[in-house]
């Protein structure tokens, strides 16, 4: 009953075993995965993994890490990749204010930020956005965006946007760093959290959860944020994971 809304299968931390382990998942128990594309390449080796396995859905788009020598003309080709009958949105796409700091860099990932959010809207896709220590400016495009839906993926922000972002009809999904023993926000948002807003995600090869904090991560262990949203809610692991697997298919559009 897993549904792994964000894995990154492409990575290279999967070159040495990527076919054996994604052969392996359906019999852990993963139902469904989710892999975004963090570029034009990435997108593509992402289709191409959604062609191969049956349970593997995949996004396109340009994270903000990855816009060395992007221009906007290259959204085109996310358009035409969005067209694929297994790309069910628009992302990873976001601001990231950890890694890019010059403020020419930061006004541009605003601009393309913003582009794929209208071509989100353009499309009837949802957007996947990747939001870090730029919660400010994130929300403020969010709100720019009215026709646009989506997920805050890896939420990392204060509950009071949180409030915001699902009375706007947004997700919020959460990686392993929620089994974290210095987890601040998440426990408080997790108990608040309406069951049918949130999402689980592995972000994999990163964000492990405890016990496996610091290796590597795959679709297999979402189990474990699923018995700690369980925990906090008063719910059992199969009805956290049976109620995030039904939303993802529907925030998704898979039947
Ligand atoms: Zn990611």
């Amino acid at each position: 009953m897993i549904f792994d809304t964000h894995a990154h299968y492409y990575d290279d931390a999967f070159d040495t075993d990527r076919d054996a382990l994604l052969s392996s998942l359906p019999e852990k128990g993963v139902e469904l995965v989710v892999c975004p594309g963090c570029d034009l390449a990435s997108s593509r080796q992402s289709q191409a993994l959604a062609e191969r396995y049956a349970y593997l859905y995949f996004a396109a788009g340009f994270h903000p890490e990855n816009l060395e020598g992007m221009t906007l003309d290259q959204l085109d080709q996310i358009r035409a990749l969005c067209a694929h009958p297994k790309c069910v949105a628009v992302g990873e796409i976001g601001l990231d204010y950890y890694w890019v700091k010059a403020p020419e860099e930061r006004a541009f990932s605003r601009e393309v930020f913003a582009a794929q959010l209208a071509l989100a809207q353009e499309l009837d896709l949802p957007a996947i956005v990747h939001d870090r220590d730029a919660h400010k400016d994130c929300m403020d495009l969010v709100r720019a965006h009215p026709g646009t839906r989506g997920v805050f993926h890896c939420y990392s922000g204060s509950i009071e946007d949180a409030k915001v972002l699902v009375d706007r009809g947004w997700m919020l999904s959460f990686t392993g760093n929620i089994t974290f023993k210095n987890a601040r926000r998440a426990p408080e948002i997790l108990r608040w959290l309406p069951l049918d807003r949130l999402m689980l995600e592995t972000d994999a090869p990163y964000m492990a959860p405890e016990p496996y904090r610091g290796s590597r991560c795959d679709s297999s262990l979402i189990p474990l944020m699923a018995q700690t949203v369980a925990q906090l809610k008063g719910l059992t692991t199969e009805e956290v994971l049976a109620a995030t697997l039904e939303n993802g298919k529907r925030f998704f559009g898979i039947s």
